[in-house]
């Protein structure tokens, strides 16, 4: 079983890196990518820990990129370089736009009556990531929601609390600079039309995208043959991953099977397809010539 999607509290998910390796490696994953998003502190000790069970390991990251269409556009960066200085720049630059969003998301809960202190917010912040999941967490605890998507759609969800993005031309231009392979996360999550999705395809391949995550947590055999044939049409790798936050944060996706057992991805040869892809032809080259650029 192969998962190459998942969070730790280094970004927003629920447990340590040690502990997500532990349980992917409970549930027989073979292969795990740690991909948290704008951060890659926790890869140090995910690795690690996938040292010690035997867990076939690739560091990653995501990046979110503007909104493209209706949807939004999530890059995964695998084996990009954890030292990368353009790539930590951008995560520091992140952390910070999140800091001035935090100060903001106070006032709006105070708006609405909410009094929640930064020294209590900050008790369950691990990383450098200040998430809205951290306030969700807070205002499950306290009661003023039933969970965490109750809590996002009550408080969290205001344009304007979005998270930082890149345009998807600099998202996957910095993952290959830093050395990493750029693969499109959960495709539906553009909420395009086939032959859309088809042509953005294309056009990111020629910027430089390898991969589409055909395999994902919520999508069922037809889906992922769909995504599948895209991916196949501009020459990228198939991957997968079931984007794990914690039972908490998601409650019903599992790591390594998804929601309800609907993923189910098991090309081990997918890391060493990945590594090719980093080191041989193209891994760090330039993105082709001649690519329209999209408007983000
Ligand atoms: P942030 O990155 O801090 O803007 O927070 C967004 C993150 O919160 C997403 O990456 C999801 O992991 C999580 N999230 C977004 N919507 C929901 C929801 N309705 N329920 C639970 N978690 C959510
Ligand atoms: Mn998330
Ligand atoms: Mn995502
Ligand atoms: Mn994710």
């Amino acid at each position: 079983m192969v998962d190459l999607h998942v969070h730790t509290y280094m970004s927003d998910g629920q447990h340590s890196p040690e502990d997500v390796v532990s349980m992917a490696w409970a549930k027989g994953v073979g292969l795990l990518a740690v991909t948290d998003h704008d951060a890659m502190d926790g890869l140090d000790e995910a690795e690690a820990a996938a040292r010690r069970l035997g867990v076939g390991f690739v560091p990653g990251i995501e990046i979110s990129a503007g909104a493209v269409g209706d949807g939004k556009l999530h890059i995964l960066g695998y084996y990009v370089d954890r030292l990368d200085a353009a790539l930590l720049r951008l995560n520091a630059e992140f952390a910070r736009q999140r800091e001035e969003r935090e100060d903001m998301i106070y006032g709006r809960l105070r708006d609405k009556g909410i009094i929640i202190s930064k020294e209590r917010l900050r008790r369950n912040v691990k990383g450098r990531i200040v998430s809205r999941t951290h306030f969700a967490r807070v205002l499950v605890e306290d009661g003023h929601a039933a969970d965490f998507a109750d809590a996002f759609d009550r408080y969290l969800s205001e344009p304007e609390m979005d998270r930082p993005k890149v345009s998807p031309e600099r998202g996957i231009a910095l993952i290959r600079e830093a050395g990493g392979v750029a693969v499109m996360a959960h495709p539906s999550s553009l909420k395009m039309s086939h032959a859309d999705l088809d042509d953005l395809a294309g056009r990111l391949a020629g910027m430089g995208l390898m991969g589409m995550e055909c395999h994902y947590c919520s999508y069922g055999r037809e889906e992922t043959g769909r995504y599948a044939a895209i991916a196949e049409k501009h020459g990228l790798a198939v991957t997968g991953g079931s984007d794990f936050h914690g039972e908490r944060v998601k409650p019903r996706v599992e790591i390594g099977t998804g929601i309800d057992g609907l993923l189910s991805f098991t090309d081990e040869g997918i890391g060493e397809t990945l590594e090719k892809l980093r080191g041989g032809a193209g891994g760090r080259s330039a993105p082709k010539k001649g690519f329209k650029p999209i408007e983000a």
